[in-house]
C-alpha cells in the first residue's frame, strides 16, 4: 500500500541527510492521504539510511498505527495537527537544520532580511514557544503560532514546514534554513534591514507570474 508515498519518504529523508537538514535520526517526513484520512510517516530513531519501505508506518490522524510494524515519529502530533489544520498540507517536514535552530535558540522569528520569505505566504517565520519534543503540548504551541505560515520555528529545537506535496514542504524548509543563515550571518556583522509588509506583499504579488507561473520549490 502507497508505495510510491513511502519511497518518496525515503527519497526525501536521505536528501535531507546528504543536505546537511538533519543528522543522526534527528527531524522526521509525512505524506497526507486525504481521501483515506491517513498519515504516512517516518519511524522513530531510525537513520534515513537505513530506513526501508516496510519501515514507514501508516497511522491515523489520531496516532493509531494503521499499517507497519514500527514505532511512529515520536512527533506525530506535530504531522498530523498540521493536517487537521491547514487544509492545503499533503506533507509536513520537520528538521533540525543549524540555522533554523539558532533562530529557534533565540526564540527569535524567521525576518524577511530576503524576499524569498514570501514562499511561506507570511510575512515571516514565527518561533513558538519551547514545550518538550514529541508533546501534543508542542503540537498544539506549534500550529497556533504558525497561524496562516506554512513554516514554523519550535524554540530550542528546529522547523517545521508543510506543503502541497513533499517537494514543496522539503523545499520550504531548506528555503527558510538558507534565509535563517542570512539572517544570522549578517546579524553577526551588523543589523539587517528587514523588508516592510508593503515591499512582501509586492513580493507576493510578483510571485504569481514569476518564472513558468507555477512557482516550485525543489
Ligand atoms: P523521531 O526519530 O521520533 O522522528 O524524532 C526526531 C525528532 O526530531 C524529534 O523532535
Ligand atoms: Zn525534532
Amino acid at each position: 500500500m502507497y508505495l510510491e508515498e513511502k519511497k518518496l519518504l525515503i527519497e526525501y529523508g536521505r536528501k535531507m541527510s546528504e543536505e546537511g537538514l538533519s543528522t543522526g535520526t534527528s527531524g522526521n517526513l509525512s505524506i497526507f492521504i486525504p481521501d483515506e484520512k491517513v498519515v504516512l510517516i517516518t519511524p522513530s530513531g531510525i537513520g534515513y539510511f537505513d530506513i526501508e519501505v516496510e519501515d514507514i508506518v501508516v497511522i491515523d490522524l489520531d496516532g493509531k498505527v494503521i499499517e507497519g510494524k514500527r514505532k511512529p515519529s515520536s512527533e506525530w502530533h506535530l504531522h498530523t495537527l498540521f493536517y487537521k489544520n491547514k487544509g492545503h498540507a499533503r506533507a509536513v517536514v520537520h528538521t533540525h537544520s543549524v540555522f533554523c535552530s539558532t533562530l529557534a535558540s533565540l526564540r527569535m522569528p524567521i525576518k524577511a532580511v530576503h524576499y524569498v520569505v514570501a514562499d511561506t505566504e507570511a510575512y515571516e517565520v514565527p518561533c513558538a514557544p519551547y514545550r518538550r519534543y514529541g508533546t501534543e503540548a508542542l503540537a498544539k504551541v506549534a500550529v497556533e503560532a504558525a497561524g496562516k505560515c506554512n513554516a514554523v520555528l519550535l524554540a530550542n529545537h528546529g522547523i517545521v514546514a508543510c506543503g502541497n506535496n513533499i517537494k514543496a514542504a522539503y523545499g520550504l524548509a531548506k528555503e527558510m534554513e538558507y534565509v535563517a543563515e542570512i539572517q544570522v550571518r549578517a546579524m553577526s556583522v551588523g543589523r539587517p534591514f528587514v523588508l516592510t509588509r508593503d515591499e512582501m506583499d509586492e513580493v507576493s504579488e510578483g510571485f504569481k507570474s514569476y518564472g513558468q507561473v507555477k512557482r516550485e520549490l525543489s
